[in-house]
């Protein structure tokens, strides 16, 4: 099984054996489809969270996580930290689709009670429940790396959306989010209800969403494109230390955000521009009915763009650069 995770997770079929023990010791749990729990035989206190696929279509990442979990499985990969892997919305996967009702990474937090008819909300539950257990007892580093790819380009191919945190975050976080290949942080500085927000905000892990570059379809994507963050996320399972040759990424702060209220909603700076575009002090970004989003910084850029999304939700994010 653990050679084709990904294809047990597309059939939604559970193993013969729902655990076991690899050739190199490892010890690993199938928790349910797409939920994959692999831990060494000696105690450690590193406990990372891979997740990929909480948006289904965003086919690389899944298959880069379908390629630690074989190689680790066959030994080519000395697994150095308890490790729970979440393909996160398999039936979408399954389905080839983005999500089935309603985005899944608006849906943690328990945010899912409140759509209870949505196909989302028990897998939303499910997941939830993988991490509190992952985490229940773990001692020492907790980390949760999510794994996506964009819809639109952008400026930096890859970059990090870290979930507000009191605390903030150290170095070693945007070493580790270099080493990954990652050359953009943005920082959000209001809660939300992302997959990495739960983890952060309920389990006290450093959490990170990574965006990393253009979705395809499964065996479409070039996964050479993807090897620096392949080589990092190998480093960071190995428990070796972040690749000195790492640059440290630009960091952003969200200081606006595009609501999106009624269907009048447009974005007047059209909505094919990649992601963190930058706009002058004074232009108009987004209109609805009598609310305007006007630039108020020198600069701003603005992040994820999408005139599309329900009423209600947001259809973009305003971003400036940290000043060094
Ligand atoms: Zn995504």
């Amino acid at each position: 099984m653990l050679d084709d995770f990904l294809a047990f997770t597309l059939r939604n079929q559970p193993p013969v054996a729902p655990s076991g023990t690899t050739p190199g010791g490892m010890r690993w749990r199938w928790l349910g489809q797409g939920m994959l729990e692999i831990i060494p035989p000696r105690a450690i206190d590193t406990h990372i969270v891979l997740s990929a696929g909480v948006h289904g279509d965003e086919t690389a990442p899944i298959e880069i996580l379908r390629d630690l979990v074989a190689d680790i499985a066959a030994g080519r990969l000395p697994l150095a930290c308890r490790l729970l892997v979440l393909l996160g919305n398999a039936p979408a996967m399954s389905a080839g689709k983005r999500y089935l009702d309603d985005d899944l990474n608006r849906l943690f937090c328990g945010a899912h009670r409140n759509l209870p008819g949505s196909a989302e909300s028990p897998r939303a539950a499910a997941l939830e429940a993988a991490v509190a257990a992952f985490f229940a007892n773990a001692v020492g580093a907790r980390w949760h790396l999510d794994l996506h790819t964009a819809i639109r380009p952008s400026v930096f191919e890859r970059f990090a959306l870290l979930p507000q945190r009191e605390a903030g975050y150290g170095p070693e976080v945007f070493a580790w989010l270099g080493a990954l290949d990652i050359s953009a942080v943005l920082n959000h500085r209001e809660r939300s209800n992302t997959f990495t927000y739960f983890s952060s905000s309920e389990h006290n892990a450093l959490a990170a969403t990574l965006e990393l570059g253009k979705v395809m379809p499964f065996g479409q994507n070039d996964l050479t494109r993807f090897a620096a963050v392949d080589a990092g996320l190998r480093r960071m399972l190995t428990s070796e230390a972040p690749a000195q040759s790492a640059t440290q990424p630009r960091i952003f702060d969200v200081v606006g955000q595009l609501n999106k209220q009624s269907d009048a909603f447009v974005l007047a700076v059209g909505d094919t521009m990649a992601n963190f575009t930058a706009y002058p002090r004074g232009t108009v970004i987004a209109i609805d009915r009598d609310e305007r989003y006007v630039v108020s910084h020198d600069e701003e850029r603005i992040v994820f763009p999408n005139p599309k999304v329900k009423n209600g939700l947001r259809a973009g994010l305003m971003v400036v650069e940290r000043p060094v």
